[in-house]
């Protein structure tokens, strides 16, 4: 019921950036190679996103919005072996419950309108064939006073999303994302497949030429990706981006392991840009890991640390710094 789906909504629907992470995630499962977000007020009056993949039926349009209706898995340890970003099936109904949203679908045969007002159906009705999903969630927490207290200021929950969308793309770069907010275009990718046109959509194209490729494997892990060159840094480590098996990912070691690949290149207060791709055998991330916070642990992280570092300084050290 709504109230149930209020409170996990609590636990999955923190701010904006959750709703935009769960619509684009679902997007990306549906097999999309275009989504476009657009927002209006940092998602707080709109979040809209818009894709070509799959669809879904006219007659399970509804299902979408129960709850664990299309749970997949039952397992946290099963996160990392399905293919799929979204498996407990509770992100729709979740934000359905504490806004109103429109979603417009189609497999390619028939189209479905829903309106779902604060986790009420309102209107149903067919809709235009084109095939592909449109979601559009307005006056998100209109009914959850005491969320809408908790969030920051509008800029810091826009930062949130664009960060949120950049690891997205970073994580897929055969999908072309656009991210508009009121009217002004943030980020736009091309799709092609290629990280290295993704990291230079985020960061700009003159990051690209400062950026050095990395390489590695042993017997558990394999690693790709880019690091800035000592030249290119940030006053944070927030421009480490590490993708395991695609997913993003939070996890100190690793942070700190690229760093270490610095050595002493790095200023103080300086940190790199970087995108790491970490190949591995979902069996060892921790299974103590929270659905949404993307925080893992795993073991061998000692073993991967180093590769890591030996990596970056490798990288780094091809360049003759
Ligand atoms: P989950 O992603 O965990 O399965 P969600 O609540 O996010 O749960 O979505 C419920 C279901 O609705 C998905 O499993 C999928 O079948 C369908 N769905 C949601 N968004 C889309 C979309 N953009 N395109 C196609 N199907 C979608
Ligand atoms: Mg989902």
């Amino acid at each position: 019921d709504v109230l149930t789906d209020q409170i996990a909504a609590g636990e999955v629907i923190e701010r904006p950036a959750s709703v935009v992470k769960e619509l684009v995630e679902n997007a990306i499962d549906a097999h999309s190679l275009e989504i476009d977000i657009t927002l209006e007020e940092a998602g707080l009056q709109k979040i809209e996103v818009r894709d070509d993949g799959d669809g879904i039926s006219t007659d399970e349009v509804l299902t979408a919005f129960k709850r664990h209706a299309t749970s997949k898995i039952t397992d946290r340890k099963d996160l990392f072996r399905v293919k799929s970003l979204g498996f407990r099936g509770e992100a729709l109904p979740s934000i359905a419950s504490v806004s109103n949203v429109t979603m417009v679908t189609s497999t390619g045969k028939t189209g479905a309108a829903v309106t779902i007002k604060g986790g009420e159906l309102v209107t149903q009705k067919p809709a235009e064939a084109r095939r592909g999903t449109t979601v559009t969630v307005a006056d998100l927490f209109y009914n959850v006073p005491a969320r809408l207290k908790y969030l920051k200021s509008p800029n810091t929950e826009l930062s949130k999303i664009v960060d949120i969308v950049n690891r997205l793309a970073f994580g897929h770069p055969e999908i072309s994302i656009a991210l508009t907010h009121n009217g002004r275009e943030l980020l736009r990718t091309a799709g092609r497949g290629d990280q290295l046109q993704v990291i230079g959509s985020v960061y700009g194209m003159a990051a690209t030429g400062q950026m050095a490729p990395i390489k590695a494997s042993d017997a558990d892990f394999k690693i790709s990706g880019y690091v800035s060159l000592p030249a290119l840094t940030r006053a944070s480590r927030s421009y480490i981006s590490v993708l395991l098996n695609g997913r993003y990912v939070r996890n100190f070691a690793i942070t700190k392991a690229v760093i270490a690949g610095y050595g002493s290149k790095l200023m103080v207060g300086r940190y790199p840009l970087a995108v790491i791709n970490i190949e591995m055998d979902p069996l060892l991330v921790d299974v103590n890991v929270h659905p949404t916070k993307q925080e893992v642990r795993l073991s061998k992280e000692e073993a991967l640390s180093h590769l890591v570092r030996t990596a970056v300084a490798a990288a780094l050290g091809d360049r003759n710094l």
